[in-house]
């Protein structure tokens, strides 16, 4: 297909070309809506390596055109799978085989992060009523009764029928939208690997997302890539006082908050390379996410905890929900986000307070709390899970 290069008064600005902001221009351009898609980095990819995706995600892929692609690359895990770490046993799995895939119309799958960016990217490649562009940092906007302009960090200007702020944790466009000052520390640190599979514990190679409960502490792995690597992902709530993202650490830093768990759960982070460290985030919901012709999507909207495995999947929910409501209010754009975030704010309110709630009282209790976690999740059975995961995974998300 060619190119044409839309006027500017014909398209949505797209802030961040992460997987919100390239599932956005998606959606919209399904829609026969044109976007340019402003990203700050100099060029367009992925940090971090897994990314769990329930049949949510999937839903939406279909949405976006790329149905058939998602699922190429992904590797369909059997069961969800809750290990305690001091004990050294199975709490409770959550089967994901025909069952569930039937109840919910699709499955659950594990990819690389850098996959799946690629397939939306591509995506938005090949289509024309996208644009791409890089080194373009949003730094603010002004708006009039028909258009929006986006200020960039070079000092140009772009002007567009609508700005979406899909520009992350660190938001620009949020800071002017919402103005709740920076994100909330939360004082977990995660710390992130990949291993050949030849090198994981072979008796720990499960088809599983696996999660190692202990006290403070947790440890997550699944396959990836075609079994060719283990994701590792391991979390240590240090009251870490700062924010950090990607940095380099050494092997026994990591280990050094999991000395008290069993034997088989810190082999598995002996085995770890190349560890990097991220303090986490997220913020308390907030309602307000529109200002006119501008609105936020994805983590600039409702960053969270990743203790859902749910804040890709709630991007790309609201980038399917956007199109289908600025389509839906037959040129009348303002109403159009208004519904958009109004069909929007209950849902990801849900999973940002529950991604927060589960590392209090699964991922991480000690004692007595641990020991009642154990009674209560172990007590369910495979229909008592999928009836309590109904709401999340059931319909497609956005009616
Ligand atoms: C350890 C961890 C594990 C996770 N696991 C899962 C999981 O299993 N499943 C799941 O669904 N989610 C998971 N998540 C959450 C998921 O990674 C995020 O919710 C998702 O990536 C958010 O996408 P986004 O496009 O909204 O934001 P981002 O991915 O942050 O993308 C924002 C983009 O905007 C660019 N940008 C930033 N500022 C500007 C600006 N001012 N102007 C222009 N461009 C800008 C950035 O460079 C970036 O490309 C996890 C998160 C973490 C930390």
């Amino acid at each position: 297909m060619t190119r044409r290069s839309l006027p500017d008064r014909a398209k949505v600005l797209i802030a961040g070309g992460g997987i919100g902001g390239l599932a956005a221009a998606l959606a919209l351009a399904q829609k026969g809506i044109g976007s340019l898609v402003l990203e700050k980095a100099s060029r367009l990819g992925e940090i971090g390596a897994g990314i769990q995706l329930g049949p949510n995600a999937f839903h939406c892929f279909d949405r976006l055109g790329v149905g058939e692609t998602a699922r190429q690359m992904a590797v369909y895990i059997d069961q969800l799978r809750l290990m305690d770490s001091m004990a050294d046993g199975e709490i409770c799995h959550i089967d994901l085989g025909d069952t569930f895939r039937k109840r919910y119309g699709n499955p659950y799958a594990v990819v690389h992060r850098g996959d799946l960016h690629g397939v939306l990217l591509k995506a938005c490649r090949d289509h024309p009523l996208i644009e791409l562009r890089v080194s373009s940092e949003v730094v603010g906007y002004d708006q009039s009764k028909k258009s929006v302009t986006a200020k960039l960090g070079n000092g140009e200007t772009v002007t567009g029928t609508a700005l979406i702020g899909a520009d992350g944790l660190w938001s620009n466009v949020r800071r002017q939208v919402v103005g709740d000052g920076k994100p909330r520390v939360s004082g977990h640190t995660t710390y992130r690997s990949v291993i050949p599979t030849e090198q994981m514990p072979e008796d720990l190679r499960w088809n599983a997302a696996t999660l190692w409960a202990g006290p403070k502490c947790h440890i997550v792995h699944y396959p990836l890539s075609g079994w060719k690597v283990f994701n590792l992902v391991v979390t240590y709530h240090n009251d870490a006082p700062e924010p950090v993202a990607g940095q380099p650490v050494p092997v026994e830093e990591v280990r050094r908050g999991f000395a008290h768990v069993c034997e088989r759960a810190q082999n598995i982070i002996r085995h770890g390379v190349d560890w990097k460290m991220w303090v986490l985030c997220d913020r308390d919901p907030v309602e307000n996410w529109i200002d006119g012709r501008v609105a936020l999507l994805g983590d600039a909207a409702h960053p969270m905890m990743q203790y859902m495995a749910q804040g890709a999947c709630m991007a790309m929910e609201d980038a399917v929900c956007l199109a289908d409501s600025l389509a839906h209010a037959a040129g009348d754009l303002p109403a159009g986000l208004v519904r958009y975030r109004d069909r929007r704010v209950l849902r990801t309110t849900r999973v940002q307070l529950m991604s927060r709630a589960m590392g209090d009282h699964v991922y991480h209790p000690d004692g007595p709390h641990a020991a009642l976690r154990n009674a209560i999740m172990n007590a369910k059975s495979q229909a008592e899970w999928y009836t309590a995961l109904d709401w999340l995974y059931g319909g497609n998300g956005l009616d």
